[in-house]
C-alpha cells in the first residue's frame, strides 16, 4: 500500500539536515507544518512553512511544555484513511491528515549526561513529541514516522522510488525504531529518576538501548547478536572510534571492554599503563615510565596466550609503543587518542584494529551491570570499590615494605578485573601470573604459579618470576592450602580480603612461612 506524502508536521530539537530535509520536501510538493523553533529555521531558509499554532488555534504555552498536543494534531496523525467514521469526523471538524511526522526529541540524555541540576533534567522531559511519535507509529498504515537525523536520507530515496509516496514495509519498519526511541527515552528518565531515588532496586526496571550495530554473529557463529549504546556517552567501547581495521566481532567488543576499564584504574598521571586481555581476562599488566615499557612488562607476563590480544592503554597510543605492538598478532588496540605517528604505522597492519575515545572510562562513576537469568534479569551496582593504603591492616607479624605494598595494591586492582576464583601474582609494576576463573582457589593459585615457570624458561631465567611476588587474592582464603601454594611459588606477601572462619588459621600459617600479609575488607568476586 502506496500513501503519497502531502502534509508533513516537523518539530525537531536536533536541527541537523532540517532545512535540507524540509527543501526537498517542498521541492516534491509538501506541505510543511512545524513547532517554534523548527518553524523559524525552515523560514529563514526561505522555506513556507505553517505554524502548528495556527493549525491547533492554540498558542504554544508554559514554556513549549503544550504545543502539539491538540485534536487538530493528533486527530490528524491517528485517523484511518480507510475508515468512513474517521473520514467523516476528520470532516465536521476540520482535521487534516499529516503523513509524514519528523521528530526528535528534548536532549534528554545529553542532559543528564552533562550533569545538569534536577529540574534542567525534568524541563528536558519531551512530551508532546513522544505523544506524536507514537501516535503516528501506531498509524504507520498511513502515516510515516521519522525520530533519526540518519533516516532523512532513505525517506527521500524512498519518495523518489515511488513517486513521493511510502510503502508499507517501509513505514513498518520506521514505526518499529519509533517506539523503540520512545521506549529508550522513558527508559532514560526513569534510570535517571532511579539514581536521583538513590535507589538501589527500584520496583520497576526498565531497560532499553539504541542499536549501534548489528553483529555478524554473537558469541558463536550459530547466534545472531547487536551491539546497543545506552545513550548515556559515556568514554568507552561504545563511544570509542574506529579508524581501521575489520568490524568488531561480538568477542572483540566484550575482551575490549574488559582490557579498557582494567587500563582506567591506573591514572595517566601516575604512569603509563597497559593491559592485555584474552577471553575477558589479563593475560598480562603493567605499569612503566613510558607506554613501552608497560606493554613490553605485560607482554613478558604471558607471550603464548597475549597473541591475538586485545591491548588498553592508559594514556595515548605513541609511535615507538605502535611499532612494538606491529610485531606480534594482535587483534584490537584501544586508547584514549594515538599520535598521528602512531596511525601511520598501523595503517601498515591493515586487519589490526585501533579505537581510540576521548577519555579514559571514569572507574569511579556509579553505574549497573545487568545479567539476563531464565525469567528475570539480575541487576547491581557497578563495582566501583576502591581501596587505598589506609584501608589496609597488616595481620602478619612481618609488615610489607613499601615496594611490597605498592606491588600489593597493584595485584589488587588487577585482581579486581580477573573472573573469580583470581589469583594475581605481581612483581616491580607488572604481573607476572594470573590464575583467572578456577572453581577451586588453590587451582588459581596453581595455575598462575605454572605459567610463570613456562614464561622463566620462554624468557631463559633460572628462577620463575613469582620468585618474591606480590599475591592477591579476590577473595578470602578460606583454608591456609591455596596460600601455601602461592608461597611455594615464591610470593612473599599477600593482599586479600580476610574475613574467613579460618582467618586465625590461614595468619598463622602466612606467620609460619614468613608472609607479610594485609586484609582489604573487601572483596572483588567477578563472575
Ligand atoms: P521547536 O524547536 O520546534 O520549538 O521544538 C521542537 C521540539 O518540541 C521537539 O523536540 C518536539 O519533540 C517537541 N515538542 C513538540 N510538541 C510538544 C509538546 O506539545 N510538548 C512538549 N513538551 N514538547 C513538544
Amino acid at each position: 500500500r502506496l500513501v503519497p506524502i502531502r502534509r508533513a508536521l516537523l518539530s525537531v530539537s536536533d536541527k541537523t539536515g532540517l532545512t535540507d530535509l524540509g527543501r526537498a520536501l517542498a521541492e516534491r510538493g509538501v506541505e510543511l507544518l512545524s513547532t517554534g523553533g523548527s518553524a523559524r529555521a525552515l523560514r529563514e531558509a526561505g522555506l513556507e512553512v505553517r505554524d502548528v499554532a495556527e493549525v491547533t488555534g492554540f498558542p504554544e504555552m508554559m514554556d513549549g511544555r503544550v504545543k502539539t498536543l491538540h485534536p487538530m494534531v493528533h486527530g490528524g496523525l491517528l485517523a484511518l484513511r480507510d475508515n468512513d467514521a474517521h473520514v467523516a469526523a476528520m470532516k465536521e471538524h476540520g482535521i487534516g491528515g499529516i503523513d509524514l511526522l519528523v521528530v526528535n526529541l528534548y536532549p534528554f540524555e545529553e542532559t543528564v549526561a552533562k550533569g545538569a541540576d534536577y529540574d534542567t533534567c525534568i524541563e528536558n522531559i519531551d512530551i508532546g513529541g513522544p505523544a506524536m511519535i507514537r501516535a503516528a507509529a501506531k498509524n504507520h498504515g498511513f502515516v510515516t514516522t521519522v525520530v533519526d537525523v540518519q533516516d532523512y536520507e532513505g525517506l527521500l530515496q524512498e519518495l523518489d522510488a515511488n513517486s513521493g509516496a511510502t510503502s508499507y514495509g517501509f513505514r513498518q519498519r520506521l514505526a518499529q525504531i519509533a517506539y523503540a526511541r520512545t521506549g529508550a527515552y522513558d527508559a532514560a528518565v526513569s534510570s535517571w529518576m532511579a539514581g536521583a531515588l538513590g535507589a538501589a532496586a527500584p520496583r520497576r526496571r526498565a531497560v532499553a538501548g539504541e542499536v549501534k550495530q548489528t553483529l555478524r554473529y554473537g558469541e558463536n557463529p550459530h547466534q545472531q547478536a547487536a551491539f546497543y549504546t545506552d545513550g548515556t556517552g559515556r568514554p568507552g567501547v561504545a563511544t570509542a572510534v574506529q579508524h581501521q581495521g575489520k568490524e568488531l566481532s561480538y568477542n572483540n567488543i566484550n575482551d575490549t571492554d574488559a582490557a579498557f576499564e582494567l587500563v582506567a584504574e591506573f591514572a595517566p598521571e601516575d604512569g603509563a599503563a597497559c593491559a592485555i586481555i584474552k577471553h575477558a581476562n589479563p593475560c598480562g599488566v603493567a605499569k612503566g615510565a613510558t607506554l613501552l615499557e608497560a606493554y613490553k612488562a605485560a607482554f613478558d607476563c604471558d607471550r603464548t596466550s597475549a597473541f591475538g590480544g586485545i591491548v588498553a592503554f592508559n594514556r595515548p597510543l605513541d609511535e615507538e609503543t605502535a611499532r612494538e605492538i606491529t610485531g606480534i598478532f594482535t587483534e584490537v588496540v584501544i586508547a584514549p587518542g594515538a599520535s598521528d605517528g602512531a596511525m601511520r604505522i598501523f595503517k601498515e597492519k591493515k586487519n589490526l584494529r585501533l579505537l581510540t575515545t576521548e577519555g579514559l572510562p571514569d572507574v569511579r562513576a556509579g553505574g549497573q551491570t545487568l545479567r539476563q537469568v531464565a525469567g528475570g534479569f539480575l541487576m547491581q551496582d557497578k563495582d566501583v570499590g576502591f581501596v587505598g593504603l589506609d584501608d589496609l591492616k597488616v595481620v602478619t607479624k612481618v609488615a610489607p615494605t613499601d615496594e611490597q605494598m605498592r606491588d600489593l595494591l597493584f595485584a589488587w586492582k588487577v585482581a579486581k578485573h580477573v573472573k573469580s576464583n583470581a589469583i594475581v601474582y605481581v612483581k616491580d609494576g607488572a604481573t607476572v601470573g594470573v590464575g583467572a576463573g578456577q572453581m577451586s582457589r588453590v587451582d588459581s593459585a596453581l595455575i598462575a604459579a605454572k605459567k610463570a615457570e613456562r614464561m622463566a624458561e620462554a624468557l631463559g631465567l633460572d628462577t620463575p618470576l613469582t620468585q618474591g611476588s606480590a599475591v592477591a587474592s579476590d577473595a578470602f582464603f578460606p583454608f591456609p592450602d591455596g596460600l601455601m601454594e602461592a608461597a611455594a611459588a615464591g610470593a612473599t606477601c599477600v593482599i586479600q580480603p580476610g574475613g574467613s572462619m579460618r582467618d586465625d588459621e590461614v595468619i598463622a600459617a602466612a606467620d609460619e612461612a614468613g608472609l607479610a600479609m594485609v586484609f582489604t575488607g573487601m572483596r572483588h568476586f567477578r563472575h
